[in-house]
């Protein structure tokens, strides 16, 4: 890996954060907070929340076994990936490097950041060839974007491929894990002293149920993590988040309940839809959603969303022409979709 202050922005190595009046005032036993021009009315909303979200980390630190320090959140595993850009990429100079297909934040993240995005398809059968994908970096390259489980093919990548790009590039390699939880592949979050370089993304919103409070999470050594505080808004994750947060944190072993009955319909409706008329081929999945080629994928959607069952056509992009992305929902709602595609 280069030096981190290599890959680091000039401008970002170089800022003097804001300084919030949270942030001067760390000490406890305090009983009187007169300096941050709060009203004193509308408790508890009207105190500005922990602008480093301590007691949250404290819980995300316990139950996903990462250390505090090596924890950023995020309004949303978007925010993380914004940050990214932000924090080590040089406008119109550096670039970026992503599988394809993925996830579509990372491109519009860079195109927003005016960043060069370049993509190295995967396989045919939807897998990673490591050597290839190091071939399109060059000394320009900040970030490689992989994303496993991968979103919309829903594989989990090889891990080896993974490790090949961790030791073979210099720069920061971002592994997506959003839907890890799905997945019985090993995650790479407990292997960040191993590899300076890696950036895990994790979110609440897929197996936590809670993609309505926004909060993502990305671990990496604290040396990374240092300069994503940095250039977060002050108060990224505001009260009511980290409040649920804390709720849903303390919870585990519902969200557990909620992963293992998913899988066990994911399985049920995978084999139902191999038995459909209309069904070409349902990809193996480690999320909590499947990808299927059907016969006709914009007549089957339409049909679906007339039936007022909604999924994600997914026919236009690289690789998953004829597709469709389907989540994995209750067992009535996916009883709904199976029945509703033998009629059709
Ligand atoms: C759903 C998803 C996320 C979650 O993003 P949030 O902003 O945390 O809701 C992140 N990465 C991938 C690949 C996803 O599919």
């Amino acid at each position: 890996m280069k030096e981190l202050k290599e890959l680091t922005r000039e401008n970002i190595w170089n800022l003097a954060p804001y300084s919030c009046a949270r942030n001067e005032f760390s000490g406890k036993n305090a009983r009187v907070y007169l300096d941050a021009n709060e009203n004193p009315y509308n408790s508890p909303y009207n105190r500005y929340p922990d602008p480093l979200q301590l007691e949250v980390k404290k819980q995300v630190a316990r139950v996903k076994r990462v250390a505090e320090e090596n924890i950023f959140l995020g309004n949303g595993s978007d925010e993380a990936i914004d940050l990214m850009y932000r924090c080590f990429t040089e406008p119109k100079i550096d670039n970026v490097v992503a599988i394809d297909p993925t996830y579509g934040m990372y491109k519009v993240c860079a195109d927003i950041n005016d960043v060069e995005y370049r993509t190295v398809s995967l396989q045919a059968d939807f897998s990673l060839d490591g050597d290839r994908l190091l071939q399109a970096c060059d000394s320009h390259t900040k970030i490689v974007w992989l994303c496993s489980p991968n979103n919309p093919t829903g594989n989990a990548l090889d891990r080896n491929e993974i490790v090949k790009i961790l030791n073979g590039f210099e720069g920061l390699v971002v592994v997506d894990e959003a839907y890890s939880d799905f997945s019985s592949q090993q995650p790479f979050r407990f292997d960040l002293e191993k590899y300076p370089n890696i950036v895990v993304l994790n979110t609440m919103s897929k197996a936590w149920g809670s993609a309505g409070i926004r909060m993502g999470m990305a671990f990496a050594s604290k040396e990374i993590i240092d300069i994503m505080n940095k250039v977060k808004y002050p108060y990224n994750i505001n009260s009511l988040t980290q409040k649920h947060a804390l709720d849903i944190l303390n919870d585990p072993y519902e969200v557990d309940k909620w992963v293992r009955t998913i899988l066990l319909e994911r399985t049920r409706v995978v084999d139902a839809f191999k038995m459909l008329p209309i069904c070409r081929k349902v990809y193996p999945s480690d999320a909590n959603f499947i990808l299927v080629e059907v016969n006709d994928a914009q007549k089957t959607y339409d049909y679906l969303v007339d039936k007022g069952i909604i999924v994600r056509n997914r026919n236009s992009v690289h690789l998953c022409n004829g597709c469709l992305r389907i989540t994995i929902g209750t067992k009535s709602e996916n009883q709904e979709l199976l029945a509703a595609l033998r009629t059709m």
